[in-house]
């Protein structure tokens, strides 16, 4: 996404707020119309740089972002497509390192940061959030055969497995000396079953995708934490910001984003 930005913007705003507008005030059956025109008019981007907005992310996050063979899927993936189609944009999907995401975007290498990523004040010094789009919880597995660790309190002075500089990876720091650090979840879910650590803190989601793949551990009911998801894009890069939260408002209001969380995720 270059040059063209303001104009594709603009026409992505405008888009966005007739889509609510027809929203608020017509029937279902002219909403569905007015959203078909919408896509019809967005069937064929322009194939340029100018009309692909770049996602960042961290596809080792089920269901947030996840390799289904060769495709990465998700509740990112998917929020950040219908986001990027409201913005009359393809979407391109970056896989990298969590701790390269805020990296790629301060150099411009993608523009937006979509990776089930919690809002900090620490990352806020270097990115902007848009509003956030999903609530999440930090989650301890342990051992399914465990009687020692029953919640948050019982996990201070442990050996603690997070996904390395993520909000687990902040929270265990501040309970424990040893914390070890892997560059994916799965891998740290792996140690606690080989019993190398006590604990692993990630988020709930996950803690649930990946324990349901493992008969050896178990996530605790207790959550360790509450926060905010939200898409991170370089810092004053408000105009971006602005088109993210109107496309996203317009997800919210028409039920598609939760529809897009309900697809991956089945309620308890
Ligand atoms: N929500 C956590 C964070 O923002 C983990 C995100 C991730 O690993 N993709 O740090």
């Amino acid at each position: 996404m270059k040059k063209q930005l303001k104009n594709v913007l603009a026409i992505a705003m405008a888009a966005a707020m007739a889509l609510t507008a027809a929203g608020c005030s017509t029937s279902t059956e002219q909403t569905a119309t007015t959203e078909d025109a919408a896509q019809t008019e967005q069937a064929a981007p322009e194939d340029t740089e100018e009309n692909v907005l770049i996602m960042a992310t961290n596809a080792e996050f089920p269901p947030y972002e996840y390799y289904q063979g060769q495709e990465i899927v998700g509740i990112d993936v998917e929020i950040a497509r219908a986001v990027a189609q409201s913005m009359g944009m393809e979407l391109a999907v970056e896989d990298m390192a969590f701790d390269s995401i805020i990296p790629a975007l301060l150099s411009g290498k993608a523009d937006i940061g979509a990776a089930g990523m919690t809002v900090t004040e620490e990352r806020q010094a270097t990115v902007d959030f848009t509003d956030t789009y999903v609530t999440a919880s930090q989650a301890i597995i342990i051992k399914a055969d465990n009687t020692e660790i029953a919640g948050p309190a019982d996990v201070e002075g442990k050996v603690i497995g997070v996904q390395l500089g993520t909000t687990g990876d902040l929270y265990a720091s501040d309970v424990t000396q040893t914390v070890e650090r892997y560059n994916k979840g799965f891998e740290a879910v792996q140690a606690l079953s080989q019993g190398k650590i006590d604990a692993v803190i990630i988020d709930d989601q996950v803690a649930k995708a990946l324990a349901a793949d493992n008969a050896d551990v178990k996530v605790l009911d207790e959550p360790f934490t509450t926060e905010e998801y939200a898409i991170a894009v370089k810092k004053g890069n408000t105009e971006l910001v602005e088109s993210i939260n109107a496309a996203l408002a317009e997800l919210k209001e028409s039920g598609q984003l939760q529809q897009i969380v309900d697809k991956y995720i089945t309620a308890e």
